[in-house]
């Protein structure tokens, strides 16, 4: 199939961005790589598309005191490859799960977040480390937390008129590590489920928080608190004393129903397994860092 009849404009400001979407029935094209496919299998048919690559600061990818600033232009690759992404670790450790590297030269980091796709692994990232979303609109700019962002399976918080400008991440503090880990029947295809996972200890090496983020098992990514959980399992390398009750957590939050890859309960165990050592994982990482 090929895609229907679409008028195409490339504003040179946020303005202009933001002029054009206010006109009705316009989708922004950011790397292309999920809009395009959407175009083509005729899933959408906006009447405009506004690339917005030519926005000079949605270039912008840098460092502000304690947080990392990906403009909606910069590239998955670019964040992949650069220095500056060793300040947020769980962002390096996700990203060569995102796809393939062909697809993550053009794909960015926003348009991830904006397509919010379920089984995603970005979101996922976001929801973790409470990274912010800026969204631009008629009324001007707004922050809005990952919590909040994601409303649903391709729903965000973010309005037809608006466009996400940028996303910013927390630089890891001493004393955190992270974990990640997803299943999918192919490298590169969207996973069957996985978890990221944050750990802070204190200065003893007790864990202090505990949170972990489980993508592919609802509608959206699903954040909880388990510092409880990691306490109560005591010292266990493995995370084996996690299952137990990772496997009821799992009753609770995994809802994505069966399909051809994989039922319900597949899902509930993959979960509740990755969830286990990526905890586990995430607390060791977090004890030798300094
Ligand atoms: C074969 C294949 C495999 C893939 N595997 C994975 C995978 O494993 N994991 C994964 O996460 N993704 C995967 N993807 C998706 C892909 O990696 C995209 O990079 C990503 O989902 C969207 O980024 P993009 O910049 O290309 O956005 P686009 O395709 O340009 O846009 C996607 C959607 O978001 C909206 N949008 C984009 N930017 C903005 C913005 N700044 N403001 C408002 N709305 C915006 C668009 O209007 C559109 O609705 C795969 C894609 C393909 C084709």
């Amino acid at each position: 199939m090929k895609a229907a009849p679409f008028a195409y404009v490339r504003p040179g400001t946020v303005d202009d961005v933001l002029a054009e979407l206010a006109r009705g029935d316009g989708k922004v094209l950011a790397g292309g790589q999920s809009l395009v496919p959407v175009l083509a299998m005729r899933l959408g048919r906006p009447a405009t598309l506004v690339d917005i690559n030519a926005v000079e600061e949605l270039h912008r990818f840098d460092r502000r005191d304690d947080v990392v600033r990906i403009g909606a232009a910069v590239r998955q690759r670019t964040v992949e490859r650069d220095a500056l992404t060793r300040a947020v670790p769980l962002l390096g450790m996700a990203m060569p799960f995102v796809g393939h590297r062909e697809l993550r030269s053009r794909g960015t980091v926003c348009g991830s977040l904006a397509h919010a796709d379920p089984a995603a692994e970005l979101p996922a990232v976001a929801a973790c480390l409470d990274a912010t979303v800026e969204v631009a609109g008629p009324a001007g700019r707004r922050r809005v937390p990952a919590a909040e962002f994601f409303v649903g399976a391709m729903t965000t918080g973010a309005a037809a008129d608006e466009a996400v400008v940028g996303v910013e991440f927390p630089v890891a503090a001493p004393g955190e590590g992270f974990g990640f880990a997803e299943i999918a029947r192919r490298h590169g295809d969207f996973a069957l489920a996985g978890v990221v996972t944050r750990v802070r200890v204190a200065d003893d090496g007790a864990p202090a928080q505990a949170r972990l983020t489980g993508f592919g098992i609802s509608d959206r990514p699903v954040t909880r608190d388990v510092t409880d959980l990691l306490r109560a399992a005591g010292e266990d390398p493995t995370g084996h004393g996690l299952r137990p009750g990772l496997a009821d957590l799992a009753g609770r939050v995994v809802d994505t129903g069966g399909d051809a890859h994989g039922s319900t309960a597949y899902r509930r165990r993959l979960f509740a397994v990755l969830a286990a050592r990526e905890l586990a994982r995430a607390l060791a990482r977090a004890r030798t860092r300094p």
